[in-house]
């Protein structure tokens, strides 16, 4: 009796007294976000967040001047990566949170990613070049120069009016099956989530069932990723889609996962708004408890 009303003042009174929204996936125009590390963290403010983390495709560029901006506002920010992985043929990202950012093999694979995201979307552009008016400068004025990928093309194609928005060329000429795509190298989601958790981070599958339940992860690769330090699972996605986020929660139970829910916020770059979706402190609490890494910072 005793023991179960402590538990529950106990839930009550969570230790971690949070002020807003806990969002964990956000990007900056270090890789495709409309804004810079700074505007992020302000429109972060603005949104009310309680901590919001910056989690850049492949790259940590944007952490130290994300921290700058977040000093003095209260904000609490997770520094991060969205790390580009495949499994067999599919893309799948993973979300790292709070790990060494000079970790040699983290940073020898995300110069490989980024170095190879760059000859794709050159070799792109060319095949694109043949049927529209883009040139590779038109993408190169698109991008902060860190991570380049689709968006940075359907971005010139905007500009160049083919089409009106960043959505509508990724609906269209930029789309899997559009005639256009090609992929990129990237390691497996085991080695990512491998090398993610030896560098002292959390990973954590970033939207993993945008392809309905049928497509979500088996589960006897999922008892791999998580022998490799797998932490969570994020659920609250808005391209999850409702029986894809049924089967996660179910494998979250069966693996003891934390689940997350974030915005994956690109500012005016994707519908997506901050605090859309958004994590319990107490996941955000195993996160960290999970991680030796770097720490979290309100300033
Ligand atoms: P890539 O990795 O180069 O193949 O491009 C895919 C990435 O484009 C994903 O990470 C998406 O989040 C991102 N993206 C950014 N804006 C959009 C958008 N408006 N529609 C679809 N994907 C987008
Ligand atoms: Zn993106
Ligand atoms: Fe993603
Ligand atoms: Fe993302």
């Amino acid at each position: 009796m005793l023991a179960l009303s402590i538990r529950s003042l106990h839930a009550a009174y969570p230790e971690t007294v949070t002020r807003g929204p806990i969002d964990l996936h956000t990007h900056s125009s270090v890789s495709d976000g409309t804004e810079t590390p700074t505007q992020l963290m302000r429109a972060a403010v603005a949104a009310g967040l309680d901590t919001v983390a910056i989690t850049d495709h492949d790259s940590t560029a944007g952490w130290d001047e994300a921290l700058t901006a977040a000093a003095g506002t209260g904000l609490q920010v997770v520094r991060g990566i969205e790390l580009s992985t495949r499994h067999e043929w599919r893309s799948v990202h993973v979300l790292g949170y709070l790990f060494d950012p000079n970790n040699a093999d983290l940073l020898g694979e995300t110069a490989r990613i980024r170095d190879d995201r760059l000859t794709r979307a050159e070799r792109m552009v060319a095949r694109l070049a043949e049927d529209y008016p883009v040139s590779w400068d038109d993408v190169l004025a698109q991008s902060g120069g860190t991570t380049i990928g689709r968006p940075h093309i359907a971005d010139a194609l905007v500009a160049r009016g083919v089409v009106p928005t960043r959505s509508a060329a990724f609906e269209s000429i930029l789309h899997f099956s559009g005639g256009y795509y090609l992929p990129h190298e990237a390691p497996t989601v085991l080695r990512g989530v491998t090398m993610i958790t030896q560098a002292g981070g959390a990973a954590v599958l970033a939207h993993p069932a945008t392809r309905g339940r049928e497509a979500v992860v088996e589960e006897r690769d999922l008892a791999r990723l998580v022998d490799a330090g797998l932490v969570g699972l994020e659920v609250g996605h808005r391209e999850n889609t409702t029986a894809g986020r049924e089967r996660l929660l179910e494998l979250a139970a069966r693996f003891d996962l934390v689940v997350t829910g974030s915005s994956d916020y690109h500012g005016e770059g994707k519908p997506n708004r901050l605090a859309e979706n958004s994590t319990s402190p107490e996941a955000l609490d195993r996160i960290i408890a999970a991680t030796s890494g770097v720490p979290p910072v309100r300033a």
